[in-house]
């Protein structure tokens, strides 16, 4: 029973992920998947290149602009952000299509989901001052996490 339990555990993200690769009528190729599999995997931003270097290894034929590609598509089917970060570079996360703030860390490069409520006085706000709205809205946040905070006044 544990057993067939495990098994089963660590087929779904992979089924899950190639479900949502081909949600838009896009071809599953084995490298979208690696490339989703490693973005999913990961807590923190990376960029196509740095998601290229980590899996150029154990995937040599992979080139940065398939990284790249897949990456892209990922955030147009709503499986994956893009992020900013210094010198026009993008960076990518993993995200669930319904879920949208982010708290970035701009030192260590982790992102945190943001508490939908903090949000809802801004948007009562909104509505009151401007007589708007907001059917939907994406808001990032960079700055420091809590821990790079710690290490910086130490
Ligand atoms: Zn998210
Ligand atoms: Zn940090």
């Amino acid at each position: 029973m544990p057993v067939k339990r495990l098994v089963k555990r660590s087929l779904r993200p992979q089924e899950r992920l190639a479900k949502r690769i081909t949600s838009r009528g896009r071809r599953l190729t084995d490298q979208r998947l690696v490339v989703a599999e490693a973005l999913a995997a990961r807590s923190e931003a990376v960029s196509a290149q740095e998601l290229h270097e980590r899996l150029r290894t154990r995937n040599p034929r992979l080139a940065l602009a398939t990284v790249y590609r897949a990456l892209e598509a990922q955030v147009e089917s709503g499986m994956a952000r893009r992020l900013e970060r210094h010198g026009h570079v993008s960076a990518y996360i993993a995200c669930e299509p319904e879920h949208h703030h982010h708290l970035v860390c701009t030192r260590c490069q982790q992102v945190e989901d943001l508490d939908e409520t903090i949000l809802k006085p801004v948007l009562r706000g909104i509505t009151e001052r401007h007589g708007f709205a907001v059917e939907h809205e994406r808001l990032d946040f960079y700055g420091l996490c809590a821990s790079c905070r710690r290490a910086t006044s130490a």
